[in-house]
């Protein structure tokens, strides 16, 4: 059954004249994007959307990252579409990552990792809503 995640191009891809090819890689892996828009983020944003990560020592790297060039955020479809987009990334260390992965393709490091995806069903509900509004996801 179709299913919906949530994406982000992360601001190291995005400056390093990733992006294009990023979206490329996920359109032949059979993803239609529903909605994509480009913007920078505020510190207090990034913190918001990685609420969940507040107690680990990297939260404010991270959330600096994040807030330190434009993005791309994006809502893909297809079957199975969470579990197929976390195996297109590759693991969170590009070190770690599969030969033709995103991450092993195009990340420079564990923080710096080019691409996000929703983990799971409810964490893609919650990062669906908290960038986008219903009408933007017709
Ligand atoms: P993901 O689901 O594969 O993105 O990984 P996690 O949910 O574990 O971590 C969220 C994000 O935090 C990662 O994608 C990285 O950008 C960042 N991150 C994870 N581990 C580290 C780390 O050890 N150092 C830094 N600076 N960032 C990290």
């Amino acid at each position: 059954m179709a299913q919906r995640t949530f994406s982000i191009i992360k601001p190291d891809a995005v400056r390093d004249g990733h992006a294009a090819a990023i979206l490329a890689d996920i359109e032949k892996a059979g993803f239609k994007i529903v909605t994509i828009r480009k913007q920078s983020i505020s510190n207090a944003q990034a913190q918001g959307f990685y609420y969940v990560h507040k107690e680990r020592p990297f939260f404010g790297e991270l959330c600096s990252f994040m807030s330190s060039g434009p993005i791309f955020l994006m809502v893909l479809e297809k079957d199975n579409a969470i579990a197929d987009l976390r195996k297109l990334m590759g693991a969170t260390n590009p070190a770690n990552a599969e030969e033709g992965t995103i991450r092993k393709k195009y990340a420079k490091s564990i923080g710096e990792n080019a691409i996000h995806g929703s983990d799971a069903e409810d964490t893609a509900k919650f990062e669906l809503g908290y960038w986008f509004a219903g009408y933007e996801l017709i």
